[in-house]
């Protein structure tokens, strides 16, 4: 771990409690989760539950209790066809209603990662991805039903057996579309859920 990571950390831990960064205090990141709080303590009832670390955590003074709202993991898959063309779906719900992703969704408990992007795109397109080979990770913010969930997401470069054919996941996936990703702008222009898979779409153009 970088020095300046763990300094971060420790000034964080200090400045917990008054939730106010120091001056001199820089992050990689913006911690930007607020919105997340409790009005009650989900253990004992009272109203005095804390939201620390930019919502990072929740503590109770009277009883003790501490959650923590950890980041999770995620994978996503850069499928690309015989006719060089990158498989998105249409997103049937929110958040980001309409917009592409890249086959993928959040890690369940005790899974790995590859057993995740196997397992979703299984899921949502009814096919079984070949030869998953790790690519890259970014991290995401996902606001869903005003908590915002932080993420990082992992992809894998991955193909589909010949004679494939897709089956939309009821609910999730709205449409199939393959799109032609051979430029920056290409990836500019695509209306893209997410900054994550943007970000890997230019890595990966990048190492192609
Ligand atoms: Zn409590």
């Amino acid at each position: 771990m970088p020095l300046h990571y763990r300094t971060n950390q420790c000034k964080r831990q200090e400045n917990e409690k008054t939730n106010v960064l120091a001056p001199n205090q820089e992050m990689r990141y913006p911690i930007n989760m607020e919105q997340n709080r409790f009005s009650y303590c989900p253990q004992c009832g009272t109203n005095e539950i804390e939201t620390l670390g930019g919502g990072r955590k929740w503590k109770c003074p009277k009883c003790g209790f501490v959650l923590y709202n950890n980041v999770a993991s995620a994978v996503g898959l850069v499928i690309e066809n015989a006719e060089g063309e990158i498989l998105f779906e249409k997103r049937a719900r929110e958040p980001r209603k309409g917009f592409l992703v890249l086959p993928g969704g959040f890690t369940d408990p005790d899974e790995t990662s590859e057993e995740a992007a196997y397992r979703e795109c299984m899921e949502e397109t009814g096919t079984a991805p070949e030869k998953l080979k790790y690519l890259c990770s970014f991290p995401n913010t996902y606001d869903y039903k005003g908590i915002r969930y932080k993420t990082c997401d992992i992809f894998f470069t991955a193909s589909l057996p010949e004679g494939f054919s897709l089956k939309a996941q009821e609910g999730e996936v709205d449409a199939f579309i393959w799109k032609k990703i051979e430029t920056k702008e290409d990836v500019e222009t695509c209306p893209i859920a997410f900054d994550s898979a943007k970000n890997t779409l230019l890595k990966w153009l990048e190492e192609k």
